[in-house]
């Protein structure tokens, strides 16, 4: 059976792994897998909201969605 990951996959079209680091794949920003703060794109990128942006945490839940399901 095929399945696809969504969330995963729409993750991955704004973001990048770089070792420690998780980078806007728009304006190229890289900020540590660890850092708390919200993330701070490039001036004038537009993956830019004006919602705060938090790729590490949001990948932490998809990877705890994934261990939960038994996808991992
Ligand atoms: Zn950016």
């Amino acid at each position: 059976m095929s399945v696809t990951y969504l969330p995963l996959k729409a993750w991955n079209t704004h973001w990048t792994l770089d070792g420690p680091l998780v980078r806007c794949r728009h304006c190229g920003v890289s900020q540590d897998l660890t850092a708390a703060g919200a993330f701070q794109h490039a001036l004038g990128c537009t993956a830019r909201t004006l919602q705060a942006q938090y790729p590490s945490r949001e990948l932490a839940a998809l990877l705890q969605q994934k261990i939960q399901l038994g996808l991992f």
